[in-house]
């Protein structure tokens, strides 16, 4: 019996939400004196053996001519195949998009509870309970898996990656795969830091007026190595696209710091954010809900405060 964690990969690498999730499984699995197995699904240009240096002891690679990473449905049919390959009793996702199509669809071909957006490690003192946010973060829930296969999704940044010494087996699965959707074209964002995987997040509200003064935003977020975000009321007026709207009906985030210029703060984009570890805010109104969550707040405006900001990051030099 095993723990199996999915590995997402992009651009060749193990993605950092994945690292998250292999290191949330490793500490599952040693808890639980169970091993660690990780799923990589498809050819990848590193070497998955380094695995090892994360806990995980077997890499299985499931590879199959026609499998498209993107394709949910494939994707559940193969994490199946390889929970019975492995005999793993537990499966880990981070709870990324991707993720959010495939666990529910795993959960029911295998018949395993299943538990999205965990933040922290099981209580198995009686039972198998898993902790999770619930009320747009206001409040948190457990859990109780009563299935003997269980799947639990965990969000990113929510388990720190720990790296420990040694080498992992890698091990081939081929799979049959059906046909599934068709690809026609990926137009992928180059030279951006996925908003999801961000440790640092440069985001605009309303308040900077319009899509012209995204430059502002921009210059702080390539000086200080951040993604960039946005209000949904922004993406909602095609200032900025809706894949950088952050809150309860967008992407939830919790970099390690947020920089909120000229955003409000109301309950539907703090839902979104309000797991950050550093939340910094601009905002003319000394009123303004944000000033509540920040960890530093700046009462002003910001097309005075933001050439200051990006001013003194520069006299800082390469960050
Ligand atoms: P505004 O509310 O217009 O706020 C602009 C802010 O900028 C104000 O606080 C103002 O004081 C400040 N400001 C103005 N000028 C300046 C200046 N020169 N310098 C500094 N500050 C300035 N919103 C989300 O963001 N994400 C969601 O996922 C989301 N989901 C929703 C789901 C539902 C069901 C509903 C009903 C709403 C949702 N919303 C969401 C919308 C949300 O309620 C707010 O309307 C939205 O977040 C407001 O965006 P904003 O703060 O950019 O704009």
């Amino acid at each position: 019996m095993s723990v199996l964690i999915f590995a997402e990969h992009s651009d060749g690498t193990i993605k950092k939400s994945s690292l998250e999730a292999i290191s949330y499984g490793v500490a599952l699995a040693s808890k639980m004196g169970l091993e660690a197995h990780a799923l990589v699904v498809g050819e990848t240009a590193s070497d998955l053996s380094e695995l090892g240096a994360y806990g995980i002891s077997k890499v299985v690679q499931a590879k199959g001519t026609g499998l498209v990473l993107s394709d949910t449905q494939q994707m559940a049919a193969v994490v199946t195949e390889a929970v019975n390959h492995k005999d793993a009793t537990l499966v880990i996702f981070s709870n990324t998009l991707g993720a959010r199509g495939i666990a529910p669809r795993v959960s029911v071909r295998l018949k395993a509870g299943l538990v999205t957006g965990a933040v922290g490690l099981p209580d198995t003192s009686n039972g198998f309970v898993v902790q999770k946010n619930v009320f747009s973060g206001k409040a948190l829930t457990a859990i109780r898996i009563l299935t003997d296969k269980k799947i639990i999704t965990i969000s990113p940044n929510s388990f720190p990656i720990t790296k420990v010494t040694g080498s992992a087996m890698v091990e081939q699965l081929n799979i049959q795969t059906s046909a599934g959707i068709r690809i026609k074209a990926v137009n992928k964002a180059t030279g951006m830091i996925p908003l999801a995987e961000a440790e640092k997040v440069i985001s605009g509200g309303r308040g900077l007026k319009g899509p012209e003064n995204w430059g502002l935003v921009e210059e702080l977020a390539k000086l200080t190595g951040s993604a960039t975000a946005c209000s949904r009321a922004v993406a909602d007026a095609h200032w900025r696209p809706h894949h950088e709207h952050v809150g309860q009906t967008g992407l939830a985030i919790a970099p390690n710091l947020y920089f909120a210029i000229g955003i409000s703060g109301a309950i539907q984009h703090l839902a979104g954010v309000n797991r950050s570890k550093t939340i910094v805010v601009i905002n003319k109104d000394p009123e303004a809900p944000f000033f509540k969550a920040a960890d530093y707040g700046i009462v002003g405006d910001a097309f005075e405060v933001m050439p200051k900001i990006i001013d003194a990051v520069k006299a800082l030099g390469p960050l």
